[in-house]
């Protein structure tokens, strides 16, 4: 028979094993939080051992469920609307476990509902809220799209040019989106909009679509692909949109460094780190696989005559102009948006000073070459990791320094007027 003399299952000195035959305290002080429809965090008090807690084990309904080194675990997979009872013990490392802890009951939240949402007042205020709501660098938050996401993806955006609302919404909520039809009773006659947005419990950060239902400029797509780190030109498509009643804006989700994992498309920046590195995943011009891609395949695909304006800022040095205007490649298109949108600028503000890839061809600073849409749609055959051969004239990729163009109101209203002008 072996007798307990010390806390500790180490040699007693005198040659004899003790065995440790104490468990650790029960683990209290549990709790859930991060509740979504099919996930949540759990994390509690850890346990006190006489040696070490080696482990602990959660039960859910009453049925052990899975083992943590740590105190704390994320649980996903969850059904949405169903409550859970959790318990948990601790174990240490001869095996002697802990009672089980007090339960603790949680719900996830209700499935979503397939229902188009209403909302009305100023689209730019509207827009403004969700733009303040990106998160920034390194947040990690935005998620890498699966092959079955962007399937469903496809299947929203087709819903919306086909007019289908009531589809889209059905569609919409397998993704964690949802569509507001947004009255903005500031404009005269009144617009109304179809918004196709996340839910205010966000899960993927794919970013915000806007369809007006009746465009008074068909043909413009607006996008400002990097909303936060181009400061303020979320603001400024949103304002621009409004202004010029545009077919669709799209607006970034989460700050292109938002995640540390690197896109495997071409390119590098410094946008993220003091050297050159690849874009980020969360990039999504850098990134074909993003539902903001998806979104530009499928409108340019359906609307023969669109034409993609992304909003972008740099920062001047003195030997940069105050604007560079790129169709994502070096080549002439017939019908050249650029030079028009340059010379609808310059009535703006004749201060303005610019480069062009395709007229000043030496020029290589901004010029977009490997911007995923622009490669898409100017017919690259790999938007990834092939740059485009030749140009539709349906990509703008505007670089703008901030005080002119990019700052404020003042220089929202020159985009926006020289952009009805073109279009
Ligand atoms: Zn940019």
């Amino acid at each position: 028979m072996l007798a307990v003399f010390s806390c500790s299952s180490e040699s007693n000195g005198e040659g004899d094993v003790i065995a440790d035959t104490e468990p650790p305290t029960t683990p209290s002080g549990l709790e859930a939080e991060n509740i979504t429809q099919k996930s949540l965090y759990l994390y509690w008090d850890s346990a006190v051992d006489n040696v070490k807690v080696k482990n602990y084990s959660l039960y859910q309904d009453n049925k052990f469920l899975v083992g943590s080194g740590k105190a704390s675990y994320f649980l996903e997979n969850l059904i949405p609307g169903t409550e859970y009872t959790y318990q948990v013990l601790a174990t240490d490392a001869a095996g002697n476990s802990s009672e089980l802890s007090s339960p603790l009951n949680v719900s996830t939240m209700d499935p979503l509902e397939a229902e188009l949402q209403y909302d009305s007042g100023n689209l730019e205020d509207y827009l403004g809220n969700l733009l303040d709501m990106v998160p920034g660098i390194s947040a990690n938050k935005y998620k890498v799209p699966t092959e079955t996401d962007l399937k469903q993806w496809d299947l929203i955006i087709d819903a919306i040019l086909d007019e289908d609302i009531t589809e889209a919404v059905n569609q919409a909520v397998y993704l964690n989106y949802q569509i507001v039809e947004f009255t903005d009773i500031y404009s005269t006659p009144n617009q109304v909009y179809y918004i196709l947005k996340e839910y205010d419990i966000r899960l993927n950060y794919w970013g915000t679509y806007v369809f007006s239902k009746t465009p008074k400029r068909k043909d413009l797509v607006l996008a400002a692909p990097h909303v936060l780190h181009d400061q303020k030109t979320g603001q400024q498509a949103a304002y621009t949109f409004r202004r010029n009643v545009g077919k669709a804006l799209f607006l970034s989700g989460a700050h292109r460094c938002d995640t540390d994992e690197s896109s495997s498309c071409d390119g590098t920046t410094t946008s993220c780190s003091t050297q050159y590195a690849p874009y980020r995943i969360s990039d999504v011009p850098h990134n074909t696989n993003s539902a903001f891609q998806k979104t530009t395949e499928n409108l340019f695909e359906a609307l023969p005559n669109s034409v993609f304006v992304q909003l972008h800022g740099f920062g001047k040095e003195s030997t940069d102009p105050y604007v560079i205007i790129s169709n994502g490649t070096n080549k002439t298109p017939d019908k050249d948006y650029v030079v028009m949108i340059r010379d609808a600028l310059l009535e703006e503000d004749n201060t303005l000073t610019f480069k062009i890839p395709h007229i000043d061809i030496n020029w290589t600073r901004y010029a977009a070459l490997d911007n995923t849409q622009g490669r898409y749609i100017n017919g690259s055959s790999d938007p990834c990791s092939v740059p485009a051969t030749a140009t539709s004239g349906r990509f703008i990729h505007i670089e703008q320094e901030r005080s002119k163009l990019r700052e404020n109101e003042t220089g929202w209203l020159k985009i926006s007027n020289a952009l009805g002008k073109v279009f």
